[in-house]
């Protein structure tokens, strides 16, 4: 593929392959080859691409309405509302497209809470990703995506990663809300750890600021349970979804604690395709599946199998495989060597993997992957290694 010659904005670096089809677990290219598909289009395919259940319900909903606009309250999008609030805690949700548009509709919700209660600083944490507007944009505290873009938000503070020091240091009456991803994605699949977190906790009874967990990636299931926070045993005050919740449609939402419910009014926010009930239709299936106890239970199981096969290969390989760490099955591999590398050569394996940063593979793959695949990627995956350790 030319890049140059093509009239896509040269903004992502894609694969180069062209594809015909994605199936399940594979996304197979025009010459026929199928690749097992390690990232799930970034997290999107939690149940793999075109699962049946998925297309039949959306077709289903095809042959009733597509858009409507949000003069109307459309069945999908209330009962996807209800199982949201009824997996989460006593909320309300709003549906928007996308994951960044999730966290800029919690910031404006924030900012105006924090205008009566007389706060205004956000906290952030260094390497987080919360999106691309300016507004998630300014939440994102990686220079390299923000630099270009100044001036940003301001009275947006930077936290050290489990730093707890650093936190009570910045934590003060003028916060009024801390942002956190449980589990960077981008930021390079790094967890905080508990004793952080209930150290926010401790300081949220102080302070009274808010906490709004960026589950965008980390929601529905891909954690082994169905939201990250949960590992945490606390309430978050909001939580921001998309990539699996639209089953591959756009569609986000933010779920907002009823204590929040006063704070937007009519009129303070809005969106035109925001909870589209085609792609609502496709979340309610997904939201359905994953959210099944034995489903959960399944992606733990094999999220210890995968991690103790990426173990053993670093124990055969430890110059090559630095740390292997993540939960359920958002797991990152940290190689001491460039990962676009190892990209390219999967690409020969029949392997579709993500990298960030310069040093990690990121693996997402479908929740529904099998262990046989999953043995089949450690396989191709150590031939990989065995060719690196050679160079
Ligand atoms: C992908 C992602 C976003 C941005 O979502 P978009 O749909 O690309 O706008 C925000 N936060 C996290 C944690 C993400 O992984």
């Amino acid at each position: 593929m030319n890049l140059k010659a093509s009239p896509l904005l040269a903004i992502y670096q894609p694969y180069p392959i062209g594809v015909s089809k994605a199936e399940g677990h594979y996304i197979v290219d025009e010459n026929g080859k199928k690749y097992l598909d390690l990232f799930s289009g970034l997290g999107v395919h939690a149940l793999g691409h075109r699962n049946q259940v998925v297309i039949e319900n959306i077709m289903g909903q095809l042959d009733k309405y597509l858009h409507l606009s949000n003069a109307f309250v459309t069945e999908p999008t209330i009962k996807l509302a209800i199982q949201l609030r009824k997996f989460t805690f006593p909320s309300k949700i709003f549906f928007v497209n996308s994951g960044t548009e999730a966290n800029e509709a919690a910031l404006k919700l924030v900012r105006k809470w924090g205008k009566s209660q007389g706060k205004q600083v956000m906290l952030v944490l260094e390497d987080s990703f919360h999106g691309r507007t300016m507004g998630s944009l300014s939440l994102t505290a990686q220079p390299t995506i923000q630099k270009p873009f100044h001036p940003l938000l301001t009275d947006i503070k930077t936290l050290k990663l489990n730093d707890v020091d650093d936190l009570k240091r910045k934590v003060n009456e003028n916060t009024c809300a801390v942002f956190v991803e449980l589990i960077q994605g981008s930021g390079g699949i790094k967890l905080v750890n508990l004793e952080w977190l209930e150290e926010l906790l401790r300081l949220k009874e102080r302070y009274h600021f808010l906490i709004v967990v960026d589950e965008v990636q980390t929601g529905l299931g891909r954690t082994g349970k169905l939201f990250a926070y949960e590992h945490y045993r606390f309430i978050p005050d909001m939580v921001t979804l998309a990539k699996a919740l639209g089953g591959g449609l756009p569609l986000g939402a933010v779920v907002i604690h009823e204590q929040l419910e006063a704070v937007f009014q009519t009129g303070d926010h809005g969106t035109t395709f925001g909870g589209n009930p085609v792609a609502a239709e496709a979340g309610l299936t997904v939201l359905n599946i994953v959210s099944h106890p034995n489903f959960l239970q399944s992606v733990q199981t094999k999220s210890k199998f995968l991690i103790l096969h990426l173990l053993r290969l670093q124990k055969e390989f430890p110059s090559i495989i630095k740390d292997v760490r993540g939960m359920g099955l958002m797991i990152g591999v940290d190689v001491n060597q460039s990962a676009k590398t190892i990209q390219s050569l999967g690409l020969k394996e029949g392997l579709l993997l993500n990298t960030v940063g310069d040093h990690i593979i990121r693996l997402l793959p479908p929740l529904t992957i099998t262990t046989d695949e999953l043995l089949f990627f450690i396989e191709r995956f150590r031939k990989i290694l065995t060719t690196q350790a050679g160079e």
